[in-house]
């Protein structure tokens, strides 16, 4: 189990699975056709699950790209000596191109003038290089709009220096407007044929994050960019699809005391006691990224039972009225995973917190240690 000297002196850690990280990925690859390469997005440190451990596990089981926000996110995987192609999804400065050169990765374009400051500065260095499209169907975030995408493939794709290796659009709805996404798929299809029927035959083209690639078999096209499936969390309810989660959040117990009836517990006395009873107290807060809104709400797995976190959240502390509970200090208790049959998934801290379960693994603060099991 974790490795204390790993965790340092506070008792508050994730566990991160990679053998289930590698389940996910198999299941996910066995749903695509063969030719079909996967792109797994990365950013914001693994979805809060490590960006090195969780990249070097991929790598060793055949992942084709790996997809990151910003060149420092691509740099780190550089840094740690990952070859394979790394793809930019967010944009970047036009003075800030340099390290796409250093470190071979690779940008996303929306429009002309960048696209020529690249061909400008890849001739300079005579260092041709490859870049991806990104077109508007509907997303309104970054990306050419669809009236304009075609003619600006074709004038990029007439840069000496530029190589199109790829182009991709994004959903905004394919989880709940099932028409919206075909008519994306479709003209998104269109161009793509456009642009072969003028010669541009562009190796990479992709649409299908996690939803997109369960839900769209059409939207697979050549490249899917899965996130978060791989980390084993579900983008909607319902999916028949046997994913294992990675994360876990664990903690142990830190004091326990014995208070009256009618006490109040933390800030705002938001918890009253009903009975005479113990309070227990962990060592994680939202200052850890454990969210505040989850205060009387959210439950922990401690003593093999579902209990309510008692009053609210403070920066470093949880407080949990354990009644009679067996339990003593430095007990396990487990905020997201599994404790004996019970279990508490990120997808039901989400809902409860009124957020998806991206935001729950994302804003998992550093100040936890990550411990992989292999
Ligand atoms: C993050 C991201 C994805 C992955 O989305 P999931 O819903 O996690 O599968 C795909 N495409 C783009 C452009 C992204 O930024």
């Amino acid at each position: 189990m974790p490795d204390k000297n790993k965790i340092g002196y506070r008792p508050t850690w994730v566990e991160v699975n990679l053998k289930n990280l590698e389940h996910n990925f198999k299941i996910i690859k066995r749903r695509l056709r063969p030719e079909t390469k996967i792109l797994v997005t990365v950013k914001a440190d693994a979805y809060g699950h490590g960006l090195i451990p969780v990249s070097k596990r991929l790598v060793a089981n055949g992942v084709n790209f790996l997809g990151v926000a910003s060149i420092d996110e691509g740099i780190k995987l550089r840094a740690a000596g990952i070859k394979i192609p790394v793809l930019i999804l967010g944009l970047i400065l036009k003075k800030d191109i340099i390290p796409l050169f250093t470190y071979n990765l690779t940008p996303t374009v929306c429009d002309f003038e960048f696209a020529f400051a690249l061909n400008h500065k890849a001739a300079k260095l005579n260092k041709p290089i490859s870049l991806h499209i990104k077109v508007d169907t509907g997303m309104g975030r970054i990306g050419v709009l669809y009236d304009g995408a075609f003619n600006l493939t074709e004038k990029i794709h007439n840069l000496k220096f530029i190589k199109i290796d790829g182009i991709f659009t994004h959903f905004p709805l394919a989880d709940t407007n099932r028409k919206f996404t075909i008519s994306q798929i479709k003209l998104f299809n269109k161009l793509v044929i456009d642009l072969l029927k003028r010669g541009i035959d562009i190796p990479l083209i992709h649409a299908a994050n996690s939803i997109g690639l369960i839900d769209y078999k059409d939207s697979h096209f050549t490249l899917v960019r899965p996130g978060l499936v791989i980390y084993g969390l579900h983008p909607k309810q319902g999916l028949k699809i046997n994913l294992k989660p990675v994360l876990s959040l664990k903690t142990r117990v830190i004091f326990i005391k014995q208070v009256p009836a009618g006490y109040g517990v933390s800030y705002g006395h938001a918890y009253i006691t009903k009975r005479r009873t113990r309070i227990a107290t962990l060592p994680i807060g939202y200052g850890d990224g454990y969210p505040r809104n989850l205060s009387n709400l959210a439950q922990v797995l401690i003593g093999k039972n579902k209990m309510h976190i008692s009053g609210r959240i403070c920066m470093d502390q949880i407080m949990v009225d354990v009644g009679r509970l067996k339990l003593k200090i430095g007990d396990e208790v487990v905020l997201i995973g599994k404790q004996g049959a019970q279990e508490i998934t990120v997808e039901e801290l989400a809902r409860l917190s009124k957020t998806i379960p991206y935001e729950i693994v994302c804003g998992l603060s550093n100040r936890i240690s990550r411990i992989y099991i292999s």
